[in-house]
């Protein structure tokens, strides 16, 4: 049967009407595989660190186990009334472009409901992969969380891989029984913000957790099977705690061994106290250079075998021809197989004028607005 302008008008009105929740941020690599995202909680329950913006003003909303699966279960609907409508319109049931045309002819407003683009992305790029939002999933109640990835995996039957953030604290405090079984409901990766290893460093930023405690939780997650992938802050210590935090981020790294490093290099945000450190000169940032003497530092001290990923537009250093000093993809660099691969690279970036590398991370901000 083909559907007339009057049955995909019905078929948009049920779309729209299955709005679920959905929040501001995931990580670049969830946005590279069109991960469906899904707001477990809301906002950050530490809201603290001195250089975060994110969830700043918003208070932190623990949602209920109920809320959260039928979020699912709209999502679920979404996908069934997709299907359908493909089909009508003789495309088999498959989600591609064609799809989204007829739609959008109905109703232009599809273009700005956020749950709408999610699962339509999500389902034209193969419906593999989602990020549970905000800051802190594993600040849910282990229990309540085991009920609710089971039940999105027995919904979401499509998924092969299941991430979310959380904080080096809160997994701290887990035990490791309740990790494996996590894991087994079916939580595949954790994204967590470690920014420093080095503990004046942490204390000074707010960071809400030691040293010792880093390497708790992600050496628990690490051992529950779960993935762990892991952010750290280039240029956090500015010029006068460079070395510290170098040595200690690699210390840190180096014990826990996680599947991923991240470099995120600071940038002051406004409306943040660090920003303000920064414009009243009790914080002064490094060079260009000096911040690649940084990451020499770092990465010389890290002995694991994790993929190291320089998958963000604050990462453009300019090498000898004016390209990218580094491979900026969701994979990076396999150590220790590419650990002198990435030393040579920085060494190359040395002995580049520091206006290239200025130039070079002015055009990538620019492309990635
Ligand atoms: S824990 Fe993460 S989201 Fe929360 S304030 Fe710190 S950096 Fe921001």
């Amino acid at each position: 049967m083909m559907a007339d302008g009057k049955d995909l008008r019905e078929h948009v009105e049920r779309l729209r009407a299955l709005s679920f929740a959905i929040g501001a941020y995931r990580p670049p690599s969830e946005g590279g595989s069109a991960s469906l995202l899904l707001r477990v909680s809301e906002n950050c329950p530490w809201n603290r660190c001195t250089f975060c913006e994110m969830y700043k003003g918003h208070r932190f909303v623990y949602r209920p186990v109920a809320e959260i699966t039928a979020d699912i279960d709209r999502v679920a609907a979404m996908r069934d009334e997709l299907a359908a409508v493909s089909s009508k319109l003789g495309m088999g049931g498959a989600i591609t472009r064609e799809l989204g045309s007829a739609l959008l002819a109905q109703s232009r407003d599809l273009v700005g409901d956020p749950s709408f683009v999610t699962v339509f992305n999500w389902l034209a790029a193969g419906a593999g992969t989602a990020f549970l939002q905000d800051a802190d999933s594993m600040s849910m109640r282990p229990r309540e969380f085991m009920a609710m990835l089971k039940h999105l995996r027995q919904t979401l039957f499509s998924l092969t891989r299941v991430t979310t953030y959380t904080r080096s604290k809160t997994l701290s405090k887990r035990k490791p029984e309740e990790l494996r079984l996590i894991r087994e409901a079916g939580l595949d990766r954790l994204h967590i913000g470690l920014e420093t290893g080095d503990d004046e460093l942490l204390s000074l930023v707010h960071k809400g957790v030691t040293s010792a405690e880093q390497i708790e939780g992600g050496r628990k997650a690490v051992a529950a099977g779960v993935q762990v992938s892991m952010y750290w802050m280039p240029d956090l210590g500015g010029r006068e705690r460079w070395r510290q935090h170098a040595e200690h981020t690699a210390r840190v790294l180096s014990a826990i061994n996680p599947q991923y490093i991240r470099s995120r290099p600071l940038v002051p945000r406004p409306g943040t106290p660090l920003f303000d450190e920064v414009a009243q000169g009790r914080l002064q940032l490094s060079s260009p250079h000096e911040r690649l003497e940084e990451l020499a530092l770092t990465i010389a001290g890290l002995e694991v075998s994790s993929k190291v990923c320089f998958d963000h537009a604050m990462n453009a250093w300019a090498d000898r021809r004016g390209g990218l000093l580094f491979r900026q993809d969701y994979e990076g660099y396999q150590f220790p197989e590419e650990k002198p691969l990435l030393l040579e690279r920085i060494r190359e970036g040395l002995a580049v004028e520091e206006s290239m590398h200025v130039h070079a991370r002015q055009l990538m901000a620019a492309q990635s607005l």
